[in-house]
């Protein structure tokens, strides 16, 4: 990994003054990607939602074995926000490197909002922060992925995929009203190899450590939910956030997405 290092720049950019104007992808070609690589995996796929060209899609990954050890669900999501091309990328990668622990169940959303990225903005073509719709959804590409959700069992873990345009490096929120075995520092120390971690005492206005945010939600004070606080409310009782520094290379945003997901998934192997 240290080659990974040095052979990628791995410190902050400077690009991104006022938000984030770094690379950009051809989000319907990722997607098409996406698609290839999920058949030629033997993943189902579903379109939940098309509109104006763009389609949402939801990829189901069977557990490969009927083993002794009991299958987890998990649930990941990425491309809500438009300005953040290392999530749609990430779906990419893992699905194409599929070393996915044998009894793990996937569904993996690899953009909510497609037609964000093609204006490169955070929000949709509405001007709507589809990550602030889901308590009482006015987006319809919002209300066809609570509808999808809707028609799913229980997740035992769910992983939303962002970047942050301002960050000083990697940094994740972690939800875990049971006190479940935390999964934060494995994913800390796993992504710290490839990308550095955002050593702030305060993130994003809320107390941080090691790139771990533990906020105390309280989803009915609120009316903006974001994805995740429907997911702990409705479908799931641990899940993380992970943010992504994007004023770094893109392929180390990619690679430190790739590592949390892995080092989460590692316990259910
Ligand atoms: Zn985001």
């Amino acid at each position: 990994m240290a080659h990974l290092r040095e052979i990628l720049r791995v410190q902050r950019l400077g690009k991104n003054q006022g938000g984030y104007l770094g690379e950009t992808i051809d989000i319907r070609a990722v997607l098409h990607d996406v698609q290839v690589a999920a058949r030629a995996h033997g993943w189902s796929q579903e379109i939940f939602h098309e509109a104006g060209g763009f389609i949402s899609l939801a990829l189901h990954r069977k557990p490969e074995v009927r083993s002794q050890k009991s299958e987890a669900r998990i649930y990941i999501s990425t491309g809500i926000h438009g300005d953040e091309p290392a999530g749609p990328l990430t779906a990419l990668k893992l699905v194409r490197e599929n070393r996915w622990p044998m009894n793990v169940e996937i569904l993996m959303l690899p953009c909510l909002n497609p037609a964000g990225f093609t204006l490169n903005r955070r929000v949709n073509s509405n001007g709507i922060d589809l990550n602030r719709d889901y308590r009482h959804p006015k987006s319809a590409e919002v209300r066809a992925h609570i509808a999808w959700l809707e028609r799913q069992p229980r997740f035992d873990l769910y992983l939303c995929l962002h970047e942050d345009w301002e960050s000083l490096g990697f940094y994740l929120y972690e939800q875990n009203p049971d006190s479940k075995p935390s999964l934060a520092d494995e994913m800390i120390e796993a992504i710290h190899k490839v990308c550095p971690i955002d050593p702030s005492n305060i993130i994003e206005d809320r107390p941080a450590k090691n790139g771990i945010i533990r906020p105390n939600i309280q989803p009915h004070e609120r009316t903006d939910w974001p994805e995740a606080f429907y997911l702990i409310t409705e479908k799931s009782r641990q899940g993380y956030t992970l943010e992504a520094p994007s004023d770094f290379e893109l392929p180390v945003r990619v690679n430190a997405l790739v590592a949390g997901v892995n080092a989460a998934l590692k316990p259910f192997a």
